[in-house]
C-alpha cells in the first residue's frame, strides 16, 4: 500500500479483542498515550499507527487475532501487537512479518514504548490532557475495574497462567482510588473484574495500605465494603465458592453491592472437576448456593460451563444438568470443549466427538431457556431498579439492565414511559412482559 501522510497530531487506532480484562489494558494503554499527547483515531484511514490487543484463550480466538492483525496491516500499514497472544511472538511473526512490535498480556510500557520509536511525539503539557477517569471504552456510566492480573489456580483447560503468570493484586488504595475517580467522572456502576475475584490479596497477605487518614486491606470482603460505600451499583465477576464468600453475600443482602455473582463453575460431574482440576467441588457449591441464597434470596448467580471435556460421559453430563436446575443457575453461558494448544487437557484420553459436544451444547440450551422463561415469568408484576444504558432509535423505548444483567452478556430490560430519562439514571420500572432474558417495563 502507498505511504500515507502522517497527521499534523500522531495519530493511533486500537483495535481490542478478547475478554473485559483484556479492554481494561487497551483503555490503560490508550489513557497512557492520550496523556502524551497522541491523537486517536476511531477507523484505520485516520490512524498513523494500529495496535491490536489480542486474545489467545481459545483456538478461534488465536485465528480471529491473527486476521485482526493482518486486516490492520492491510489497511494501514504499521502495526503494533499486544495482548495474550503477544505470548506467541513466533506464530504472529511467522503470519505477518510486517508487525513492527509483539508484547504479551499487560505490558503497557511495552507497548507504549513501542508505540514512541515508531510513532515519536514531543509532549506539550498545555494540550496533554485526559479526563480525571482516564479513558474508557465502556459507556460513561459503567466501567470495569480490574483488581489482579494473573491466577494461582491451575485449570487443566486453560492457558491464562502460562500466559498471565501467577496472581498479582493491586494495593486496595490504588483499586479504591481508581473507584472513586471513576465516581467522580460519572460512572453509576462499577464491574470488578480479575480471573479470580475471591482470591484478591492473597499474594500479597492482605496487605493494608494507606487511603487518606485510614488504612485499607487488600481483601474481598474489605474491598467490597469499601466500594458499597462509593453509591453506585458494584458487581463482582469471576468470584469462585470459598467460605470467606458468604460474608460478601451479607453485604449484597444489606443493599451494600448488587445481589449478583458471577461465578464460572465450568461443570458439575465431581470426576469431571478433578480432571479439570477446578478448585470447588460439586456437593459443596450446591450446599453453599442454597446458604447464599438463604442470606439474600434476591441473589442472581450467573456461571459458565464447559461440555464434551474429555472423558464427559453421558452420566456426568445429565449431573450437569441437574445441577443448573437443582441451583437454579439464572444466569449461564455454555461452551463447547476447544483443545487449546498449551492446555494440560490437550493430553488427555477420550476426546470427545464433534456432534457429541454439539448435541450436549444443544441440550443444555434448552433446560437453560427452560429455566430463563420461568424466571422471566416470574418477575411480571414486579417493581425493580433498572438503569438506563441507551435509546433503541427505532421504537423509542430505553435500553436499560436490572440488577440481575451485566452488560454485554445477560438480559436487557425494555423500558417505556421515561421521556427524560439519560443514560445512566436508575428508574424504578413495573415488569409487564418476559421473553426470556429479555423484560419490557414501564416507568410512572
Ligand atoms: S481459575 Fe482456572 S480457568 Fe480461571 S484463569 Fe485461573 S486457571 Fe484459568
Amino acid at each position: 500500500m502507498a505511504a500515507k501522510a502522517p497527521n499534523a497530531t500522531p495519530t493511533i487506532g486500537i483495535v481490542s479483542l478478547g475478554c473485559p480484562k483484556a479492554l481494561v489494558d487497551s483503555e490503560r494503554i490508550v489513557t497512557k498515550l492520550r496523556a502524551q499527547g497522541y491523537a486517536l483515531s476511531g477507523d484505520y484511514a485516520g490512524a498513523d499507527l494500529v495496535i491490536v490487543n489480542t486474545c489467545g484463550f481459545l483456538d478461534t480466538a488465536k485465528a480471529e487475532s491473527l486476521e485482526a492483525i493482518g486486516e490492520a496491516i492491510a489497511e494501514n500499514g504499521k502495526v503494533v501487537v499486544t495482548g495474550c497472544l503477544g505470548k506467541e511472538a513466533d506464530l504472529i511473526r511467522a503470519a505477518h512479518p510486517k508487525v513492527l512490535a509483539i508484547s504479551g498480556p499487560h505490558q503497557y510500557e511495552e507497548v507504549v514504548a513501542a508505540v514512541h520509536d515508531h510513532l515519536p511525539h514531543t509532549h506539550d503539557p498545555k494540550i496533554d490532557l485526559v479526563p480525571e477517569g482516564g479513558l474508557r471504552f465502556t459507556p460513561r456510566h459503567y466501567a470495569y475495574l480490574k483488581i489482579s492480573e494473573g491466577c494461582n489456580n491451575r485449570c487443566s483447560f486453560c492457558i491464562i497462567p502460562s500466559i498471565r503468570g501467577d496472581l498479582v493484586s493491586r494495593p486496595a488504595n490504588a483499586v479504591l482510588k481508581e473507584a472513586e475517580g471513576l465516581v467522580n467522572a460519572g460512572v453509576k456502576e462499577i464491574l470488578v473484574i480479575s480471573q479470580d475475584t475471591s482470591a484478591y490479596g492473597v499474594d500479597i497477605k492482605y496487605a493494608a495500605s494507606k487511603l487518606r487518614d485510614r488504612t485499607v486491606r487488600a481483601k474481598f470482603y474489605d474491598l467490597a465494603k469499601e466500594l458499597g460505600d462509593l453509591g453506585v451499583w458494584v458487581r463482582m465477576h469471576y468470584v469462585y465458592p470459598y467460605p470467606h464468600v458468604d460474608d460478601v453475600i451479607a453485604l449484597m443482602a444489606e443493599g451494600k453491592i448488587l445481589p449478583y455473582l458471577d461465578i464460572p463453575m465450568q461443570h458439575a460431574s465431581p470426576r469431571l472437576l478433578k480432571a479439570m482440576k477446578r478448585p470447588a467441588s460439586q456437593e459443596k457449591t450446591l450446599e453453599r448456593i442454597k446458604k447464599w441464597r438463604s442470606i439474600c434470596p434476591d441473589i442472581t448467580i450467573r456461571s459458565s460451563f464447559i461440555v464434551g471435556f474429555p472423558g464427559e460421559t453421558e452420566e456426568d453430563f445429565e449431573t450437569l444438568l441437574d445441577f443448573i436446575e437443582e441451583a437454579e443457575i439464572d444466569r449461564a453461558g455454555v461452551f463447547k470443549y476447544e483443545n487449546v494448544e498449551g492446555a494440560p487437557s490437550r493430553a488427555l484420553g477420550d476426546q470427545i466427538d464433534e456432534d457429541v459436544k454439539q448435541e450436549r451444547w444443544e441440550r443444555f440450551m434448552e433446560v437453560q431457556q427452560d429455566l430463563a422463561d420461568a424466571r422471566g415469568q416470574s418477575m411480571i408484576g414486579r417493581t425493580i431498579d433498572v438503569i438506563v444504558d441507551e435509546r433503541d432509535e427505532e421504537t423509542g423505548e430505553w435500553l436499560a439492565r436490572s440488577k440481575a444483567d451485566a452488560p454485554e452478556i445477560d438480559g436487557i430490560v425494555r423500558v417505556t414511559g421515561a421521556p427524560d430519562a439519560q443514560e445512566g439514571d436508575i428508574l424504578a420500572v413495573e415488569v409487564l412482559q418476559a421473553a426470556g432474558h429479555e423484560l419490557s417495563a414501564r416507568h410512572s
